[in-house]
C-alpha cells in the first residue's frame, strides 16, 4: 500500500539542512550565549550571524528579528504590542478577518475584554479580503490591522501588499500571520508595506517550537514572556539555539527553492482539484487562482469529514478535514463558516496539502481513493438517501 503524506498545512518533516544545522549546537556548541566566556561567546556569533540570514530572507534589519517559540507566540506578541501602543493614545479598535488562525482570533477576544473593540471583516466566497474593505473598515481609532498572509485550511492568498499600502496610507500598523506563506511564497516586507509578520519554523521543513516575529525597528514590543535580556530585552529565556539554527537553515533552504516547488506543485495541484471536481455535489474550497501551490481543500455533500479521513487513512493518505486544533471537535471549521459553507456541508470538507516530495502517482492515488470513498460513505448515509429521494434539497 502506498503511504501518502498530504498534511503538509499541518506540519512538515524536517530537510536534512536544517537537522544538521542544529546538531552542532547540541553536541559542541553548546554554551549559553549571554556567557562571557569564549564557549558562549562563539554561540552568540552564531545567534548573530542567524539574525542578519533571517533578515536578509525577509528583507529587514537583523535587529527587527525576534525568535519566539512559533507562530503563535510571534501573533500573540505582535497583536499584543500593537494594542499597547494603541491604547496610549486612545485607540483601541482592531480590525481583523473571520477567517484567522486561531492563535489570532483568541488574541483578539482576549483584548476585546480588556475593552478592545474588534472588527472582524467578512470574507467573499473565495476567500479573500479586498484592500476597500480595510479602507472601509480604518476608523480615526484603529490601531492595527492584522491580516493572514495565505489561509492554513484554504489556502487563499490574500492582496497583503496592497493592504498594506492601505494601512500605510492610513497611519495604522498593519500585522500579517505569515505562517502559510514564509518559505512558500516570495516576501519582503519593506516592499510589501509589512509592518509585523509571524512565521514558523514547521511548516517549511524546520524544527518544531521554533517561530519569528519580524517588527518594525520603530515598534515596540511587549514582552510576553518575562525574564532576562535575551532578544533585546523582549523575550526572555536562554534562546533556543539549535532550534534558531535549523529554524534559519531551513528558511534560507525554502526561500531560495520558491520558483522551483511553485513550479513543480501547481501542475500537481491543478491534477488533483481537477480529479476531485469530477466528484458530483461537491466545491473546492478558496480561490482558484490565488491559492498556495500546495493547497486542495473541497466540500462533499452528504458525508462527514471525519469518516472520510478515518477510511483515508486506511488507504494510507494522512490528510485533514478543518484545522488540525478543532478536528477532534464536532464544531464545524470557522473558516469554512466564514466563506459561507452552511454547516451541513462545511462539516463534508478535506485539506490534502501537498509538498515537493508528492509524486504524480501520489496525486493519481489520491483521486482514486477520495473518489471511492467518499462513493461508498454517501451510499452509508441517510443523508445521502433524503437528497436522492428528494426529501432533502442538494446545497451543492
Ligand atoms: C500553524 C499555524 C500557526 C501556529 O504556528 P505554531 O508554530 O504551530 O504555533 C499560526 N498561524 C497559521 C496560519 C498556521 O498555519
Amino acid at each position: 500500500m502506498m503511504k501518502i503524506y498530504a498534511d503538509n498545512a499541518a506540519t512538515t518533516a524536517m530537510s536534512d539542512t536544517a537537522i544538521n544545522a542544529m546538531i552542532p549546537f547540541m553536541k559542541e556548541y553548546f554554551g549559553n550565549p549571554s556567557s562571557l566566556y569564549s564557549t558562549g561567546q562563539v554561540v552568540a556569533e552564531a545567534l548573530q550571524n542567524a539574525r542578519e540570514r533571517a533578515a536578509k530572507c525577509l528583507g529587514c534589519e537583523a535587529r527587527e528579528i525576534t525568535f519566539t517559540s512559533g507562530g503563535s507566540e510571534a501573533d500573540n506578541q505582535a497583536i499584543v504590542s500593537a494594542a499597547r501602543i494603541g491604547e496610549k493614545k486612545g485607540k483601541q479598535h482592531i480590525i481583523s478577518t473571520a477567517f484567522e488562525h486561531h492563535a489570532v482570533l483568541h488574541t483578539l477576544n482576549k483584548l476585546e475584554k480588556e475593552g478592545f473593540e474588534v472588527t472582524l471583516l467578512d470574507v467573499h466566497e473565495n476567500g479573500i479580503v479586498t484592500p476597500e474593505q480595510v479602507k472601509a473598515a480604518i476608523r480615526p481609532d484603529t490601531c492595527l490591522v492584522t491580516i493572514m498572509y495565505a489561509n492554513n485550511e484554504i489556502g487563499s492568498v490574500q492582496p497583503i501588499p496592497e493592504i498594506g499600502a492601505v494601512c500605510k496610507e492610513m497611519g495604522v500598523l498593519f500585522h500579517t500571520d505569515a505562517v502559510q506563506a514564509a518559505g512558500h511564497l516570495h516576501i519582503n516586507v519593506k516592499e510589501q508595506n509589512i509592518d509585523m509578520l509571524s512565521l514558523s519554523g514547521h511548516k517549511f521543513h524546520g524544527p518544531k517550537g521554533t517561530g519569528i516575529l519580524y517588527s518594525a525597528k520603530t515598534i515596540p514590543l511587549t514582552n510576553i514572556i518575562e525574564g532576562g535580556s535575551q532578544e533585546r530585552g523582549k523575550r526572555g529565556g536562554t534562546e533556543n539555539t539549535a532550534g534558531i539554527m535549523g529554524l534559519v537553515a531551513a528558511l534560507e533552504e525554502a526561500c531560495g527553492n520558491i520558483d522551483a516547488v511553485t513550479e513543480k506543485l501547481i501542475p500537481l495541484r491543478d491534477k488533483l482539484i481537477a480529479g476531485l471536481s469530477e466528484i458530483p455535489h461537491s466545491v473546492l474550497n478558496g480561490d482558484r487562482n490565488h491559492r498556495l501551490p500546495s493547497n486542495v481543500n473541497f466540500c462533499f455533500e452528504g458525508i462527514e469529514g471525519e469518516s472520510l479521513l478515518l477510511f483515508l487513512d486506511d488507504l494510507g493518505i494522512s490528510a485533514s478535514s478543518g484545522s488540525a486544533c478543532t478536528s477532534g471537535s464536532l464544531d464545524p471549521s470557522h473558516v469554512l463558516l466564514a466563506i459561507g459553507r452552511v454547516h451541513d456541508v462545511a462539516h463534508g470538507s478535506l485539506r490534502l496539502s501537498i509538498g515537493e516530495n508528492t509524486t504524480e502517482e501520489e496525486i493519481d492515488y489520491m483521486i482514486q481513493s477520495v473518489k471511492s470513498v467518499v462513493e461508498r460513505l454517501r451510499a452509508m448515509s441517510p443523508v445521502w438517501r433524503d437528497l436522492q429521494s428528494g426529501k432533502r434539497e442538494f446545497i451543492l
